[in-house]
């Protein structure tokens, strides 16, 4: 129960279900748009041409160019693309990679976007978009970057492989952990992140013996829009930054990076917020929130140190001084011996509090 709280709204419309690809025209439609550009990576190509080719007159043209981390001399490429093609939205097919060149695009152009998430990642419903200028990652908010019209499709994630299922996964759950003391959480994001952590844990199991159960598959689905609508409307602490710290600095995949590192920051701030943080001990066991994370990790083969990444220990000075660099909100203070504490049970991966 919170006291007082203060709750924004949801402004992005989402459709969720199995088949509702059908659903691309008439939501782009309703947007007022009568030409669209379609949006994938160079390996879901496929998929944008058969999008392009349903929407038939509707779709201006396809960029299959969207790679990971948003860098500009892509989107420059891609805006080119945009403004040639006459379109005046654009259909963002695929996971976060792709989800955030749409960003790009229509932060510079006002483009609309209708996004179809094929991953957990969890970007269709934020504000948020990094870039990679000269091999520097940026982040900022704004509303011009929240997408207008999200269509969650169960169907294009059957395809997802095992251990992206997994580690996407994990990626979202860590949006849920940090909502749940995030100052400006509320009671309706507390409650999607309590079901989510319930819909992963009992779906993600099913979907590493069967990744064709379209139920699971449902069950994770849900869950990742809940997990991607509390990074999208509540702020994001320590675990986020070590995670920016990673990628940004030394390159590690992102969904990786974020599933391996969730029980350290989760065990690192549950000293501080225990109680704030008791729905991912009642979700995942384990008697405590960073032990309860890393058992379902390890049941699940998701990777769980960052040795295992390529991340070598004399990294890991480096790692901790940009983390503590500038200040941050986060429910427990952050100085550099325990965040490099930290780092060095990530690396070794070891169960936290062993
Ligand atoms: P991704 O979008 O790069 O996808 C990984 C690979 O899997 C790609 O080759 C993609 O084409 C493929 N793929 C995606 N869905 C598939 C499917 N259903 N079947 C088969 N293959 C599929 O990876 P991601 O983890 O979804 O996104 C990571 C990126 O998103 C990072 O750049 C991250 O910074 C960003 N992100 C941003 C936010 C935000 O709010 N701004 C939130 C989360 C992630």
């Amino acid at each position: 129960m919170m006291d007082s709280f203060t709750f924004p709204g949801l402004t992005t419309r989402v459709v969720f279900g199995a088949g509702t690809i059908a659903r691309v025209e008439e939501e782009v439609r309703r947007l007022g748009h009568d030409k669209v550009m379609v949006l994938s990576t160079p390996h879901q190509m496929g998929d944008a041409e058969r999008l392009a080719v349903s929407l038939g007159g509707l779709a201006a043209g396809i960029f299959a160019g969207a790679v990971m981390h948003t860098p500009v001399e892509v989107t420059e490429k891609a805006v080119g693309a945009f403004r040639g093609s006459g379109a005046s939205a654009v259909v963002s097919l695929g996971g976060g990679s792709t989800t955030g060149l749409g960003k790009a695009i229509a932060v510079r152009t006002g483009a609309d976007q209708v996004v179809i998430p094929t991953t957990y990642a969890g970007s269709e419903m934020t504000d948020i978009l990094g870039e990679t200028a000269a091999g520097e990652k940026t982040t900022r908010r704004s509303p011009d970057i929240r997408p207008e019209t999200v269509i969650y499709d169960v169907d294009l994630t059957l395809s997802l492989p095992v251990s992206l299922t997994v580690t996407s996964a994990m990626n979202a759950i860590a949006h849920a952990m940090e909502a749940l003391y995030a100052p400006d959480r509320n009671p309706v994001i507390v409650l999607m992140c309590r079901d989510a952590m319930i819909a992963f844990k009992d779906g993600i199991p099913r979907l590493i013996r069967d990744p064709q159960d379209r139920a699971a598959r449902t069950q994770a689905l849900y869950a990742a829009w809940c997990c991607s609508t509390a990074l999208g409307y509540v702020s994001m602490a320590l675990h986020h930054k070590l995670a920016h710290v990673f990628g940004g600095s030394f390159d590690t995949p992102h969904a990786e990076t974020h599933a391996i590192l969730l029980p350290y920051t989760t065990a690192f701030n549950e000293t501080a917020v225990p109680d704030l943080l008791r729905p991912i001990t009642r979700a995942f066991g384990g008697g405590s929130a960073g032990g309860g994370l890393w058992d379902f990790a390890q049941s699940v083969g998701s990777p769980l140190s960052l040795k295992a990444i390529g991340i070598e220990e004399a990294d890991l000075d480096r790692a901790a001084a940009i983390a503590v660099k500038n200040a941050y909100a986060n429910p427990r203070p952050i100085d550099p011996g325990s965040i490099r504490e930290l780092l060095q049970a990530a690396w070794e991966g070891r169960r936290p509090g062993a």
